[in-house]
């Protein structure tokens, strides 16, 4: 690169990294939904307890996601984040819990849109995938994601008394322009979910959980790589 060309480069790097500070700051000290979706409970105990150092090579990413979210307001309802203790069934604004002293029990989550379609609230959620050039499609809702969605359904009832039924998944290929597959379901009921909150937090409180070996640390998965930034501490600690 010449001069001008690492100018360019460099300033466009610091943009980057500027957004990605202002987004992360903005995160709350709680347990974050995605931690109760996690397919290994060890792993989340570890990022609680151990946050892993932050991973440059996740920048492109991350500001995809950012971007994508951002400019893809789909109802009023658009990113709003929600808090709620888990233990003591209460919701809480993002502000309240700035000012609580013990957030062990308090879990947040960020729900891009709530729509509202004949008669009935839908909560979406997008996500980016890769579809190699159209050689891999999206054919059913991945059960991590229809999880979150569920747990979105129980801080949304909570903190808002809204009771949404369905989630819809719009899963877009970043591969192919961002080529739009919007999957629907139903979500599971809130008692349920409620009941799994608790025996989560109850893993994720009493120690080290047990590990679950999957596909972010086995190398089964189409990348073969080892994902989870864990993986030396959780062999160490054994199973
Ligand atoms: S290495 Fe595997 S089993 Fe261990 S914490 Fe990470 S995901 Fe869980």
């Amino acid at each position: 690169m010449d001069k001008v060309e690492l100018a360019v480069y460099t300033a466009f790097k610091d943009a980057q990294k500027d957004m990605m500070i202002k987004n992360n700051s903005e995160r709350i000290k709680t347990w974050h939904v995605s931690d109760f979706t996690s397919p290994c409970i060890r792993k989340s105990y570890y990022q609680r307890n151990f946050p892993a150092p932050y991973d440059p090579n996740k920048t492109s990413i991350l500001f995809h996601g950012l971007i994508l979210h951002e400019h893809t307001k789909l109802s009023h309802f658009h990113e709003v984040t929600m808090c709620y203790d888990i233990k003591e069934d209460k919701a809480y604004t993002p502000q309240e819990v700035r000012e609580l002293e013990n957030t062990d029990n308090i879990i947040t989550g960020s729900l891009d849109d709530l729509m509202r379609i004949n008669d009935e609230y839908v909560i979406v959620d997008k996500k980016t995938y890769n579809g190699y050039m159209g050689q891999y499609k999206k054919k059913e809702p991945d059960e991590s994601y229809k999880l979150q969605l569920s747990i979105y359904r129980v801080l949304l009832d909570k903190g808002y008394g809204i009771d949404a039924t369905r989630g819809c998944l719009l899963y877009l290929d970043k591969s192919s322009d961002f080529t739009e597959t919007p999957m629907a379901f139903d979500l599971a009921p809130i008692e349920g979910t409620k009941t799994y909150m608790t025996d989560v937090l109850r893993q994720l409180k009493q120690g080290l959980p047990k590990a679950n070996v999957n596909w972010l640390c086995n190398g089964e998965n189409r990348k073969g790589k080892i994902f989870c930034p864990y993986k030396d501490r959780c062999d160490n600690d054994g199973i």
